[in-house]
């Protein structure tokens, strides 16, 4: 089977739409326009809030 699973970012401020696999991430995972620099989430205009929380977790696969 030839599908391929693409997600598509659409920026909520100046529409651009993009592939979601090259747009950039913020230090919290949220989309970063590449056009404009708007960012989504929840948390995106409470930009005075900069503690880091670091949840990635590399290798770290658990068999059941
Ligand atoms: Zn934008």
């Amino acid at each position: 089977m030839g599908f391929e699973w693409v997600a598509y970012f659409e920026c909520s401020a100046c529409g651009t739409a993009e592939r979601a696999d090259v747009i950039e991430y913020d230090c919290f995972g949220y989309a970063v326009c590449p056009a404009c620099g708007h960012e989504t989430g929840p948390l995106a205009s409470a930009n005075s809030n900069t503690s880091v929380n670091v949840g990635v977790d590399g290798d770290s696969r658990t068999a059941p």
